[in-house]
């Protein structure tokens, strides 16, 4: 399992997340990127998922570098 995690307040508004999957990330409504499914405690939106491949390929693309993926045990 991974944990994927979007510090929104850093976030560019660069669109480039959701480009990859917008069925994964979309903007919320103050325009910010917003992981889909997500919990949200201070602006950080936090999620646990099995595969990690769509969400490494945001992170490498987040021009905020604000997209975090960990590996959990
Ligand atoms: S790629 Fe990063 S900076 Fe760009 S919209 Fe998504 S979270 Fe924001």
């Amino acid at each position: 399992m991974y944990q994927v995690i979007l510090e929104r307040d850093d976030c560019t508004m660069c669109g480039h997340c959701v480009e990859i999957d917008e069925t994964k990330f979309n903007f919320d409504e103050d325009d910010r990127a917003m992981i889909i499914g997500a919990q949200r405690e201070d602006n950080v939106d936090e999620l646990t998922v099995e595969e990690s491949e769509i969400y490494e390929e945001a992170e490498e693309n987040c021009t905020g570098q604000c997209i975090e993926v960990f590996e959990e045990d």
